[in-house]
């Protein structure tokens, strides 16, 4: 019998996206636990809703630092330090940016220039003032947002993964709308599919084999509007307060933790290419799978996964 038959799948809608979680057993109340965790992680860290504690945060800009608890606090933490990386993409404080754009929600349109100018005042990562003895966090100017939109879904798939263990699952899968994390290994690896960029329904590139590891994509192709025959996609350039806009169509990561593959998906996707493979030369533990424009797939490295390509328009460059 196949791996396949011997899993169990479980299915929901959550934080927005289909969620989905395998097990090689039949355990229909550990599923809902599951289901449960993940809504309580995202009542702490949603901006979609009026209430949270990363919107506390928000609500207080420019008048005071807002008390979190410890997890929210360390999040925000590594996601500041992460926003300081030189080159790179990722930027906690982007929440303004976003809001104007709306990109993926009703009403969204490119916003007036000026509009653009003026929030990218309030995106400094700076003036996110962090304090570990209160673990509390102040945005120094009014009308400044933090988002952790780019690296919830890899946190809570963390905790997923924990709390799986934790129940003594040895062998487990949750798909957190394209955020992939892995428990063990069943025969063969886990087969994950690379998504190929624009194509309809499942159609896919290749396949991503790993052991107990993290996969997750940032792509120009996952949420995006079209104005005036331009695509405007929704992970957005710090630098310009416009979507990145270079050589790639996706950036997938390869590392144990998915809030790692969460944060490089997007720093690197403002690297690009080159100056990505660079950054990662330095960490072995984390790899990547560019896929450009031009139809190429580049791996920075491959020692802790196996790609097979599965699409003969495209050219794998290893
Ligand atoms: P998804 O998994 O939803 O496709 P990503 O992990 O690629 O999302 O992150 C995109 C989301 O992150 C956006 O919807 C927005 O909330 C936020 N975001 C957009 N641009 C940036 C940025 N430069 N840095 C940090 N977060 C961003
Ligand atoms: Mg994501
Ligand atoms: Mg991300």
């Amino acid at each position: 019998m196949s791996d396949d038959a011997r899993m169990y799948s479980y299915s929901a809608v959550l934080m927005g996206s289909p969620i989905l979680l395998k097990l090689f057993e039949h355990n229909e109340p550990l599923a809902s636990r599951v289901f449960s965790l993940i809504k309580q992680y995202e009542d702490l860290l949603t901006v979609n809703r009026a209430h949270s504690q990363v919107m506390d945060i928000n609500q207080a800009a420019g008048q005071q630092p807002v008390s979190v608890s410890r997890p929210v606090y360390e999040l925000i933490k590594c996601a500041k330090a992460a926003s300081l990386v030189a080159g790179g993409a990722f930027n906690l404080a982007i929440g303004p940016l976003v809001k104007c754009w709306k990109i993926g929600f009703k009403g969204d349109r490119v916003p007036p220039a000026g509009d653009i100018a003026q929030r990218l005042t309030l995106t400094d990562p700076q003036n996110v003032v962090l304090n570990d003895e209160q673990t509390s966090v102040f945005l120094t100017l009014p009308g400044m947002e933090i988002d952790l939109g780019a690296i919830a879904k890899g946190y809570i798939a963390d905790r997923v993964r924990d709390y799986l263990r934790q129940q003594g699952v040895t062998l487990g899968l949750i798909n957190l709308g394209g955020n992939v994390q892995t428990l063990g290994s069943p025969e063969g690896g886990w087969s994950i599919g690379l998504k190929k960029p624009f194509a309809p329904g499942t159609a896919l590139l290749g396949t991503i084999e790993v052991m107990g590891q993290s996969v997750v994509t940032s792509g120009v192709y996952e949420r995006y509007f079209e104005q005036d025959g331009r695509r405007y996609h929704h992970i957005l350039d710090p630098r310009t307060g416009y979507p990145l806009d270079n050589e790639l169509d996706s950036v997938t990561i390869i590392a144990r933790q998915s809030l790692d593959c969460d944060i490089w998906s997007t720093l690197i996707y403002g690297m690009g290419v080159e100056k990505g493979c660079a950054a990662l030369r330095a960490r072995s533990d984390i790899e990547a799978i560019f896929v450009t424009k031009q139809r190429e797939i580049i791996l920075s490295s491959a020692n802790h996964y196996r790609f097979t390509l599965l699409d003969d328009d495209y050219r794998l460059i290893a």
